[in-house]
């Protein structure tokens, strides 16, 4: 972190002196006790806890800390091998021939145990991912649980859902999710897969393995038949060997759109299925009808919701001209009120970035934009010395051409352009290689429909943002990537349909 980046101003967390209000939140930490981390993990094939191979293992670390939390087992491609054959035989004697009824039962109990276990997954999620309790609490990990419970409504109604009276499996599944959303990820990928008959073979991201490990833990607790879920953990080209194995019939992807291309690449030519979720730089448009303090919000969540570490955050900001300077003046008070600091205090909004590597690349970007001529700002706070932090940032004079506007940043940085009227908004916001999701703000309900009819976005909010729900499909277009997850399209992604 440049230090020309730990702005002075107020003590971490506290309001800053300018709104006028010269008091404090008292530290609400989250205990840290009600999950016991292991000095050491293995990976989950067939059922049980065992050994990398060749023994190599890595660590990982409390971004918010930079204090290692567990050494973890780096799956070899031995490894990837084992876990392909033991899905592979799940697969074969078990979970396919088994009625959609009975495979049901297991979901419900897996998603239970996710609510049961709620607080323990919080506080893992926060403690190996950098996020705030708050959102790990009442965004994460609810979220997963919901996915389990809707899937295993669907395990005994496949032939009901409109792609044929017997739609089958597509055998073994090979997934590989990022580090934003760990938990949340293995559940959009695993309990489609499951609820359809497939076995999986799931690998978290290198900086954030210990949730998908501790749902592990869970689905062997749930009874689980050994072999449907395997967790390998590792680095990249652990992801890459199991992409590229033979023995895997699905391949799905969540990550940088530089990696989708390769995955997709490396998969062309066979005949493995493949969906892709991949980067976003979205529009959020707010037009001069719009109610100013709602926008305001939906701006903040939009961006620095998990620190902007959000494939569909709204990372651009299209305002109209004639609003823009009220709009940047409210959405700058209302940056001045977040406080950011100890991913366990309940009080947090903004917490740690996920590794150096990322923090290097928001540095990069930012700089980028300064060079390019925009203007930078951040509310006065004071970044932890150590970890790794990025403040809540906006640029201001932003053109389509500046880097900023175009490439994902995955960080707490708003670009904000203006615009004068709807064509303009349109043209601007589908401006971009990707095509994830877009944001609108207006009081009319036809400008909204006729909006989002003209985005180029595979989810358009509207007066809202960030909302996810497991009936509701999410994906992309163009570099995005393409395939659904979520609600019936989610499960035509793992039938043969
Ligand atoms: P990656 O796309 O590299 O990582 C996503 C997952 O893919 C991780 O599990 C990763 O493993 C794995 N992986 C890496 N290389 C390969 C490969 N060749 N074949 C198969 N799997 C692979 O994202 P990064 O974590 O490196 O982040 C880089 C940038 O990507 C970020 O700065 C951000 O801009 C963007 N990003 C976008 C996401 C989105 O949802 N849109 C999510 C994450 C990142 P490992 O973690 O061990 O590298």
């Amino acid at each position: 972190m440049a230090k020309a980046d730990r702005a002075a101003g107020t003590k971490g967390g506290g309001l800053p002196a300018e709104t006028g209000q010269g008091w404090e939140y008292a530290p609400a930490p989250e205990s840290r006790d009600v999950v016991s981390i292991k000095p050491e993990y293995g990976l989950f094939v067939a059922g049980e806890f065992r050994p990398a191979a060749g023994g190599s293992t890595f660590d990982t670390i409390n971004p918010a800390t930079e204090e290692p939390l567990a050494r973890v087992a780096a799956a070899s491609a031995a490894d990837v091998d084992a876990a392909v054959a033991a899905a592979r035989e799940a697969y074969e004697q078990v979970w396919a021939p088994m009625p959609g009824s009975e495979r049901a039962k297991y979901l419900y109990r897996i998603a239970r145990q996710l609510q049961e276990r709620s607080r323990e997954f919080a506080v893992l999620e926060s403690l190996d991912n950098g996020k705030p309790i708050k959102e790990s609490r009442d965004v994460d990990v609810p979220l997963a649980a919901a996915h389990f419970f809707y899937y295993a409504g669907w395990a005994d109604k496949l032939e009901y859902a409109g792609f044929g009276p017997a739609p089958r499996p597509l055998g073994v599944a090979g997934q590989v999710i990022p580090w934003n959303f760990p938990l949340l990820m293995a559940a959009w990928k695993l309990a489609p897969a499951l609820a359809a008959g497939n076995t999986c073979v799931l690998k978290p991201a290198e900086t954030t393995p210990l949730t998908a490990l501790l749902l592990a833990e869970v689905c062997e607790q749930a009874g689980l038949p050994p072999g449907v879920v395997n967790v390998v953990t590792g680095a990249g080209d652990t992801g890459a060997t199991l992409v590229a194995h033979a023995g895997v019939d699905k391949v799905a992807f969540t990550g940088s759109t530089e990696v989708g291309k390769e995955i997709a690449r490396a998969v062309a030519g066979t005949d493995k299925k493949l969906t892709l979720e991949l980067g976003g730089k979205a529009a959020n448009i707010v037009f001069d009808d719009a109610p100013v303090e709602q926008a305001v919000e939906g701006i903040v969540n939009g961006i620095f919701f998990n620190q902007g570490h959000v494939c569909c955050a709204g990372s651009r900001l299209l305002v109209q001209e004639s609003v823009a300077d009220h709009v940047v003046e409210r959405l700058q008070r209302r940056l001045a009120t977040l406080r950011l600091g100890d991913p366990l205090d309940k009080n947090t909004d903004i917490g740690a970035i996920n590794s150096g590597q990322q923090l290097a690349k928001i540095t990069e970007l930012t700089k980028a934009g300064e060079a390019a001529g925009a203007q930078r700002w951040s509310p006065p706070c004071t970044l932890p010395e150590r970890g790794y932090w990025f403040p809540p940032t906006i640029f201001t004079g932003v053109s389509q051409s500046h880097r900023i506007a175009r490439e994902e940043i995955f960080g707490p940085v708003l670009s904000v352009l203006t615009f004068r009227t709807p064509d303009e908004a349109v043209t601007k916001a589908n401006n971009t290689p990707y095509g994830l999701s877009a944001g609108i703000w207006t009081e009319k309900g036809s400008r909204i429909l006729w909006m989002a009819q003209q985005l180029r976005a595979g989810v358009v909010w509207a007066n809202t943002y960030n909302r996810f729900d497991p009936a509701s499909p999410f994906g992309g277009y163009q570099e995005s990537g393409f395939g659904r997850e979520g609600g019936r399209h989610g499960l035509a992604a793992y039938l043969n349909v």
